[in-house]
């Protein structure tokens, strides 16, 4: 039996939806609805023709359990090795930093991709980062193939602090430190100062640690907030729903939380204040959707510099807007991965290294969509996959690589 009904409008359909996307009403299955021009159909139904809804006849998948195969026949391409060796600007291995055999095993795992470097950035100090040299050190194997960024504690923020870390910092580098990082999305978002207050990004009593850096030639990679949806409220519009009701953790409520533009501006302060200290903005300084907003940073901070981990999905969903960037500010962006997982670096090398199309991403959850090659030439490889790195990173070991 079909009921048929007219929707009344777009304030009828937001209280159906309801708060965190509870269940869809859709109890009339095959049932039609008409809409003005501009109104949304009600949920449950989707629109078959201009103005005409209609929900389905049978029940309706969710979301979490709708995983159509694609009927495309094209040509495809696996990329399980880098055209060029990488450095990893991004790494995260866990206990491959304490454990020789693990060590030993990583090294093979990196051969097999043709990851030439790992750059951790576990934010390591102190005798964590001595041990963790030594261990390298000691490989004969990877002596050269790893590397680590010096972490900066940024609790307790207020008199005395800088010149303790400024301090640290230099006893980091003695001990092995290339740079410093990764700083955490915890300053600007959860760290307090002494006095009790938020600590910003920008706050004038770090300034001694970013001129040390400038000093002592080290580059600083930042990540700074997140994808911007995590501010937005968690409905069916917001194109990260799945991520956001998966790991309840990402939610950033407005109330408690300073906002994503807040955190920008910090963040950009901060680059703009210290024009002699390279910087390395994570994710692509979660821009990744919006490349021109990056390229803008570019043109105004000589300092600045990105990396690619963990946005593959937008850099994949625009190959010919990112091709055409990656081209424009080939000297300016880092590979990096984030987590350690072998099997998700040859995503990486697919959609930069070829013009396949239409292929899954690595983690259903951040991404509805497919993924497309953007077909990068070698000298932009080259100088993404390693040259840059080690253009910023005078420490890295710098013989051996392709010319
Ligand atoms: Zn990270």
């Amino acid at each position: 039996m079909r009921v048929r009904y007219v929707a009344r409008g777009l304030g009828a359909m937001m209280l159906a939806i309801g708060p965190l996307g509870a269940q869809q009403p859709g109890g009339a299955r095959g049932a039609s609805a008409t809409v003005k021009d501009g109104e949304e159909c009600p949920p449950g139904m989707t629109e078959v023709r201009p103005r005409s809804c209609r929900a389905p006849e049978m029940p309706a998948p969710s979301i979490v359990d709708y995983r159509p195969r694609s009927t495309l026949v094209t040509a495809g391409h696996k990329v399980p090795k880098a055209k060029y060796p990488a450095i990893d600007f991004h790494g995260h291995p866990g206990s491959q930093m304490t454990n020789a055999v693990e060590l030993e095993q990583m090294g093979a795992e990196m051969d097999a991709m043709n990851l030439g470097l790992m750059v951790t950035a576990n934010n390591t100090s102190g005798e964590a980062l001595k041990r963790q040299a030594a261990l390298v050190k000691a490989s004969l194997k990877m002596k050269d193939r790893v590397r680590i960024l010096a972490g900066v504690d940024f609790r307790n923020v207020g008199p005395g602090w800088a010149a303790k870390a400024v301090a640290q910092l230099e006893a980091d580098v003695a001990a092995g430190a290339v740079g410093i990082g990764e700083i955490g999305k915890g300053l600007g978002l959860s760290y307090r100062k002494a006095d009790g207050t938020r600590l910003r990004i920008d706050d004038p009593d770090l300034d001694p640690v970013w001129d040390a850096a400038a000093r002592l030639k080290l580059p600083v990679f930042i990540h700074t907030a997140d994808p911007q949806e995590f501010w937005q409220e968690i409905n069916y519009t917001n194109e990260r729903w799945l991520e956001l009701a998966l790991f309840p953790g990402r939610r950033y409520p407005a109330d408690k939380n300073p906002s994503f533009e807040e955190l920008m501006t910090e963040r950009d302060n901060l680059f703009r204040k210290h024009r002699g200290t390279t910087f390395v903005t994570a994710h692509m300084g979660w821009h990744a959707n919006d490349l021109g907003r990056l390229g803008r940073m570019f043109d105004e901070m000589p300092n600045l510099n990105t990396e690619v981990g963990a946005v593959l999905y937008d850099i994949g969903r625009q190959p010919r807007g990112a091709h055409d960037f990656f081209v424009k500010y080939q000297d300016r962006i880092l590979f990096g991965k984030d987590s350690y997982q072998p099997e998700e670096y040859p995503y990486y090398w697919r959609v930069f290294e070829t013009r396949d199309e239409y292929f899954d991403y690595y983690r259903g959850y951040h991404a509805f969509w497919k993924l497309y090659g953007i077909d990068l030439p070698d000298s932009v490889l080259k100088k993404v996959y390693y040259q840059n790195a080690l253009r910023i990173t005078r420490t890295l070991p710098q013989a051996g690589w392709p010319r």
